[in-house]
């Protein structure tokens, strides 16, 4: 360790012969009772990096391959995606963009310092339904990933002063992640759910405050761009006797997600803006059940989020609506489906469960009815399966077929319909 001036005048630099003093500081051997001051460390240096003619040093070169070494051990793109196919289900777009810059998240961590082209980070923006897999995509992206990883909620956050939590506390849950390892959070990867709704509130600045939208854009604006900011250990509202722990957030990747409903009507709005004369049709060739697809940062705009936040979200993608066909394989497809955990559980009971295929589309009849979308085939299953699941254990059956005629008495049974309507 490097020591300041002391009252230890015999504290003299072994080299040189100088004593310490404000600028000149003493750093002591690690093996015997000498120093040298920090000019004639300088100087060293200055003379190794002319003998070596500017070339890196030795372990700067060691660094500098292991870096190199680390990414090849890094999943390439296509491997990232076909991962998220074992779990997701459709949502090729966002898939492809994820893969792509977590990838560069990482080419951009092995980077060197000295590059003269400066990768700049991307984050990421997801647009789409609730429901169709944006957590999912971001959770299982964390599964593949040994970089801190967390999922935050924008809800909480308000403008500082306010009920809430400081925009900060975004990275407590990182620090949390990384074990308080300010270095390990600091090439993070954040997931910010429901972004829309810190969208501004309406196009006029309100008379009243809007202290949970564009104030805390603002706020988050910080974070995205790269700063050193001071985060709350504990999270939540920052007071001042509190400590701090400053983070750097140039390198950390935000992955943000919104459902943004009503942002296809602005879609639509804008294609329909194009076509001079048909004020109520679209442009040829545009797909009317799925304005999502088109979405662009012009239409962020117009929802309602401010123009520098959009600027540092560069990568925009869209998850697509889950139709019948989606929702099915929902249902079976997935590592983990629901249908195949039910079948792990009674498995462990030496039972063989089946569910008939008019079941399964049953089911997703049911979850398109009470406009469940994907979340809801859980609770549908769960409430057809809870009286097998009380009952099976305790008899001695070999095999348990859930016909539809059975699903339907349960769900009747379980006044799903009136609970859920
Ligand atoms: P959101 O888009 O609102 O973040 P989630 O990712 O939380 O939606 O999805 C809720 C649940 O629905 C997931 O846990 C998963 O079980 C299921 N799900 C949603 N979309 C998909 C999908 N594309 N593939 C597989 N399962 C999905």
């Amino acid at each position: 360790m490097a020591k300041k001036k002391s009252d230890d005048q015999d504290m003299r630099c072994a080299f040189c012969g100088a004593i310490p003093d404000a600028t000149n500081i003493m750093v002591p051997s690690p093996i015997s009772n000498v120093y040298i001051c920090s000019e004639c460390v300088d100087h060293i240096q200055e003379a190794v990096r002319e003998f070596t003619g500017g070339a890196a040093s030795s372990s700067d070169k060691a660094k500098a391959s292991a870096k190199v070494q680390k990414l090849k051990e890094i999943p390439k793109p296509a491997e990232i995606c076909e991962f998220l196919n074992s779990y997701v289900i459709g949502q090729e777009s966002a898939k492809k963009y994820l893969s792509v810059a977590v990838y560069n998240h990482y080419k951009r961590l092995a980077q060197n310092a000295d590059d003269e082209v400066d990768i700049e980070k991307s984050n990421i923006i997801m647009v789409g339904p609730t429901g169709t897999g944006k957590t999912l995509l971001a959770k299982t992206i964390a599964r593949l990933l040994d970089v801190p990883f967390t999922i935050v909620d924008a809800t909480v956050l308000t403008e500082a002063g306010y009920v809430g939590e400081d925009i900060e506390s975004l990275l407590t849950r990182l620090l949390q992640a990384a074990d308080y390892n300010v270095e390990k959070a600091e090439k993070g990867i954040v997931f910010i759910d429901e972004i829309d709704k810190i969208a501004r509130k309406g196009d006029n600045p309100s008379i009243t405050r809007d202290v949970s939208g564009e104030g805390v854009q603002q706020g988050l604006l910080k974070l995205l761009e790269g700063s050193v900011v001071n985060v709350p250990p504990q999270g939540g509202r920052k007071h001042p006797e509190q400590r701090m722990i400053p983070v750097n957030t140039k390198n950390i990747l935000f992955i943000c997600g919104g459902a943004f409903d009503g942002i296809e009507r602005k879609i639509a709005q804008r294609l329909n803006s194009h076509v001079v004369g048909y004020t109520n049709s679209v442009r040829p060739g545009v797909n009317r059940d799925n304005f999502l697809q088109y979405v662009a940062p012009q239409d962020l705009k117009s929802f309602g989020l401010i123009p520098e936040i959009i600027g540092r979200l560069p990568i925009l993608t869209h998850l697509d609506p889950l139709d019948r066909d989606a929702l099915r394989r929902v249902l079976t497809e997935p590592k983990n489906a629901i249908i195949k955990q039910y079948h792990k559980l009674l498995e462990m009971d030496g039972v063989e469960l089946e569910f008939e295929s008019a079941t399964l589309d049953l089911i997703v009849d049911k979850a398109i009815e009470y406009k469940l979308g994907a979340r809801g085939l859980r609770s549908i299953v769960e409430s057809i399966m809870i009286d097998a699941m009380y009952e099976i254990p305790s008899q001695k059956v070999k095999n348990f077929t859930v016909t539809p005629d059975y699903a339907l008495e349960k769900l009747r049974n379980a006044n799903f319909e009136v609970n859920n309507l």
